[in-house]
């Protein structure tokens, strides 16, 4: 059993966010089970085929969710009726449901007592994470690190080079990477553009290397921009000629 703390940050918060609208409504939740490392997964796996007790998986490390920091578990927090009360099972769920998260009791094979993120789920699955990111380790890591202020150079270029965004191909991440020195945009064709705009030397950043590519731009900066689009097609023209 694990804290909260060791989901991703956004699951952290819904998981956190769902116990406590749990027991504002009398529901005494426990979270029961966060993240599994590869060695608890495979030994939950293992559980009811090669080792005693019940079947509780169907998945091995990394197809569970909860190998990714995705989803955690939950229980009723009376001691002996843990797993014996549908109702609060169904409401908790319910609630869960609500709150834009995946409730397990739905699934083909009902797990009641397993939360995850929607984000991951159904279209993006343990296999979607698995052809997208290098390891569920990595995920996590790199997951932390989006959500921390501080976070430095290194460790968002670390990030990208890692992060093959879909739709994008590695030469474009890492062109888009050195374009926005470090500064993340959202879509695919805001990195795209900012790369583009950068290696042409349209926008030229602050000085220190950053294109800022979020702040908003002043007439001046437009201005000037146009005016290195200018010169620039003038240079290539010259160039050329
Ligand atoms: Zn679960």
């Amino acid at each position: 059993m694990r804290g909260t703390e060791h989901l991703i940050p956004e699951a952290r918060c819904a998981a956190r966010a769902f116990a406590d609208e749990c027991r504002r409504r009398g529901l005494p939740v426990l979270i029961t089970d966060t993240l599994r490392t590869k060695e608890e997964q495979n030994a939950l796996y293992a559980q009811g085929r090669s080792t005693p007790g019940q079947i509780v998986t169907s998945c091995r490390y990394p197809h569970s969710l909860h190998n990714w920091g995705c989803a955690f578990d939950f229980c009723k927090n009376v001691v002996g009726h843990e797993y014996d009360d549908p109702d609060f099972f169904q409401k908790c769920g319910q609630l869960a449901e609500d709150m834009g998260l995946v409730w397990g009791g739905k699934f083909k094979n009902p797990d009641r007592p397993h939360i995850q993120l929607r984000e991951y789920a159904p279209d993006k699955t343990a296999e979607w994470l698995c052809s997208h990111y290098e390891s569920p380790e990595y995920f996590i890591k790199i997951k932390k690190a989006e959500a921390k202020d501080d976070m430095t150079n290194d460790e968002f270029k670390d990030m990208l080079e890692h992060n093959l965004t879909p739709g994008l191909s590695r030469e474009i991440v890492l062109s888009g990477m050195r374009a926005l020195a470090f500064e993340p945009c959202d879509a695919a064709w805001e990195s795209e553009a900012v790369a583009w705009a950068a290696e042409r030397g349209i926008f030229r950043g602050d000085g220190t290397g950053s294109l800022m590519p979020k702040k908003p731009v002043t007439r001046a900066e437009l201005a000037k921009a146009l005016k290195n689009t200018f010169e620039e097609g003038r240079k290539n023209a010259e160039k050329d000629a």
